[in-house]
């Protein structure tokens, strides 16, 4: 049984048992991580066995400032060192050569590292006392929602490991933004809080999107520079769909006041009428919508469905930040379906859509066009 320990008063403890080979949970501004030495190989094959990861699936390693990042890799460009310079300690992990003291095991056998440091006192001070880099993945088990609360690791890790450091709900709610600095063209290889717009305007240069981003990684043969992004991913129980409009698609969800009312319309009674369907075929459903359509959904308010608020779609953030917790209660409810409205894809918008394509297995439905 795990010993979970609220705020800083597990640094010391967290710190002990990383030198010893052991894994620890620890809260990050965007997901909690599952912690262990990484630059040792066997805590590295802990984390996998933990998570029952695919171990071609590689880590993110952890540190509490730029200097710790030099030892790690063997080509340190002056663009990586402004990114980080820029967004460190945030959501931002960046791609690079990495060195010899870098083992396979943590880099599901590339030969480039995957570096960040995370915004959260607690972790930031657990590092420190460590006195090593931290080998990370979320602390989920593979395949299931990204944890973003003590209890979601317990839920999933009870037993697999040795200490969760709480420090309550994270901020930004969805993994960090992942951008490749190792070649020549820096590219995209998830999107997270820290957007392409302002990647781009720090380098003051073009950001390149892995084209598996946009294919959501697993079909149409393209395959992912972060291998990660080929699994399936942020995956709740029950099957899901992303319902919108051909118009909206269209026009890139940038349309006016009359077309914005009547998409609403169309895709809350469209998915009013897929959950009375399930519900008619006794299949509990459930909606996820956001604050400004809510009262669209009072059809189906009251059945067997489980309505969901994410937020506020004018705020992705306010989004991001409930999406997994709002993807685990589903299952907890044993919801078998789940349509969720479609938001569009600027700034962080970008992150929040991709993990919800991904949770709906790429499923779109059109209710212009049904
Ligand atoms: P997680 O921390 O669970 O979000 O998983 C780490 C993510 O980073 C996965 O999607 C990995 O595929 C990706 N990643 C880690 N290291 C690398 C690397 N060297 N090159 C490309 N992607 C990486
Ligand atoms: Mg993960």
């Amino acid at each position: 049984m795990e010993t979970i320990v609220k705020g800083m008063e597990g640094v010391e403890a967290a710190a002990e048992i990383i030198k010893n080979g052991g894994l620890v949970a620890f809260p990050t501004e965007t997901v909690y991580g599952l912690g262990g030495n990484a630059l040792d190989p066997e805590a590295s094959r802990k984390i996998y066995a933990a998570k029952g990861r695919p171990s071609d699936n590689p880590l993110i390693v952890h540190v509490a400032s730029v200097s710790e990042v030099y030892p790690l890799v063997s080509a340190f460009p002056e663009s990586a060192k402004k990114l980080m310079e820029t967004f460190w300690p945030g959501p931002l992990t960046i791609i690079l050569p990495k060195s010899e003291i870098v083992p396979y095991e943590t880099t599901g056998g590339l030969e480039t590292v995957a570096i960040r440091c995370p915004e959260n006192r607690v972790t930031l001070s657990f590092i420190k006392a460590s006195g090593l880099p931290i080998a990370g993945p979320s602390a989920n088990t593979s395949g299931k929602p990204s944890p973003t609360e003590a209890t979601h690791v317990l839920h999933d890790l009870n037993g697999r490991i040795d200490m969760i450091l709480d420090d309550g709900p994270v901020g930004i709610g969805v993994e960090s933004t992942i951008i490749d600095m190792s070649g020549e063209v820096p590219t995209l290889l998830r999107p997270g809080a820290i957007t392409l717009e302002e990647l781009s305007d720090t380098l003051g240069k073009k950001v390149e999107i892995d084209p598996a981003i946009v294919a959501g990684g697993v079909n149409e043969g393209i395959r992912p520079k972060a291998p990660g992004m080929k699994y399936r991913h942020y995956a709740p129980n029950a099957k899901m769909a992303l319902v919108t409009t051909r118009l909206l698609k269209e026009k890139d969800y940038d349309v006016s006041e009359e077309e914005r009312l009547q998409a609403d319309r169309q895709v809350s009674d469209y998915i009013n009428e897929l959950v009375e369907r399930d519900e008619a075929e006794g299949l509990r459903a459930g909606i996820i919508c956001c604050d400004e359509t809510k009262a669209l959904y009072e059809r189906a308010q009251g059945k067997a469905s489980d309505i969901k608020i994410i937020g506020h779609r004018s705020e992705p953030l306010s989004m991001t930040h409930e999406l997994f917790r709002v993807l685990r209660e589903f299952d907890d409810d044993k919801v078998e379906r789940i349509y969720a409205e479609s938001y569009s894809d600027r700034g962080v918008g970008f992150a929040l859509m991709n993990r919800m394509r991904k949770a709906a297995g790429m499923t779109e439905l059109l209710a212009d066009e049904k």
